[in-house]
């Protein structure tokens, strides 16, 4: 079959949400040009931003590091930098994540950070989760990791100088949070959501260019670009709730082509109704000072819940 697109090359990829079918070359081009357009249109950059990007060494990351390196090298104002947070495991998902995102780095001549748990909170992941079964605590790994993640990111950035937190967050990933969020009853959460984040004091800013590309998408484009991925996961990825959403969402979606736009485009227009929601949310936190939607931020209170 030949690509509805160009007319002249083999079709690789079938769209299923729009019906087309794309050659690799109008398929990688579409990638490119939904987060040109995504930047565009939510304003996600600025002349002289310094960005930091997250970079896990995943398939999100590594397309977002490399579409934003291209981005990059036309507006030359821009910086680019790339943070890998080391959760302290051995496991064979974060050595290969470590190495991949150091070579890509060093092939895009991007400068490239690690800080590990361990130096920012003096715990492991592996050792937070034995401290929290010893204590019976009812916290899973990801809901602190996310947690921890975060607040690294945004310290370093602050450290740092940079202007902006880039990170790989795709449509599934946004559209299982938002589904997260409603089950769990976390109203507070539900406005909090778009392709940047409104300015906070204490906040760099994060911006999601890949906010509207699914998942899949993003697997296949990594894998015309090369990029050398591996199957090991996280051995606390099937513990989470957004594990089996992950799984309902894409029943839905093979049913229901298309599913997954139409629940980020309800989250979009509550976004934009809500929005200054936001801003009245946020205060410092009464142990540390970070910004925080509650008295003690989330770090403050897993930390407390731990070491007592
Ligand atoms: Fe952290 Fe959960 Fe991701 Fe594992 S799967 S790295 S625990 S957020
Ligand atoms: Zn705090």
């Amino acid at each position: 079959m030949m690509c509805t697109k160009c007319r002249r090359r083999k079709a690789v990829y079938l769209r299923s949400y729009s019906g087309e079918v794309l050659c690799r070359f109008c398929f990688k081009r579409s990638i490119e040009m939904k987060v040109k357009d995504t930047i565009s249109k939510h304003k996600l950059l600025s002349r002289n931003d310094s960005i930091l990007i997250a970079v896990s060494g995943g398939k999100d990351s590594l397309t977002l590091l490399k579409t934003l390196w291209r981005i990059e090298s036309r507006i030359p104002s821009i910086t680019l930098a790339a943070l890998t947070i080391d959760e302290g495991s051995t496991e064979e998902y974060r050595v290969e994540g470590l190495k991949l995102s150091r070579k890509i780095c060093e092939d895009l001549k991007i400068p490239h950070y690690v800080v590990s748990f361990k130096e920012y909170i003096g715990y492991t992941l592996k050792e937070l989760w034995s401290k929290t079964q010893e204590k019976k605590l009812e916290l899973l790994p990801c809901s602190y990791c996310g947690v921890l993640r975060r607040r690294i990111m945004n310290t370093f950035a602050k450290d740092h100088g940079f202007t902006k937190i880039a990170t790989g967050h795709n449509l599934d990933d946004e559209v299982q949070t938002f589904i997260m969020n409603i089950m769990r009853g976390d109203y507070s959460k539900l406005f909090r959501f778009g392709a940047s984040m409104e300015t906070i004091p204490g906040f760099i800013p994060r911006i999601k260019p890949l906010r509207y590309v699914p998942e899949m998408e993003i697997a296949f484009y990594a894998f015309l670009e090369g990029f050398k991925l591996y199957e090991a996961e996280c051995p606390y990825v099937r513990l989470s709730m957004r594990d089996e959403i992950r799984f309902m969402l894409n029943e839905f979606e093979r049913k229901y082509p298309g599913v997954k736009f139409s629940i980020m485009s309800v989250m979009d227009k509550l976004n934009k109704q809500f929005s200054n929601l936001n801003k009245t949310y946020f205060k410092s936190c009464i142990s540390c000072g970070e910004p925080t939607s509650r008295d003690k931020c989330r770090v403050c209170e897993i930390m407390d819940l731990i070491k007592t």
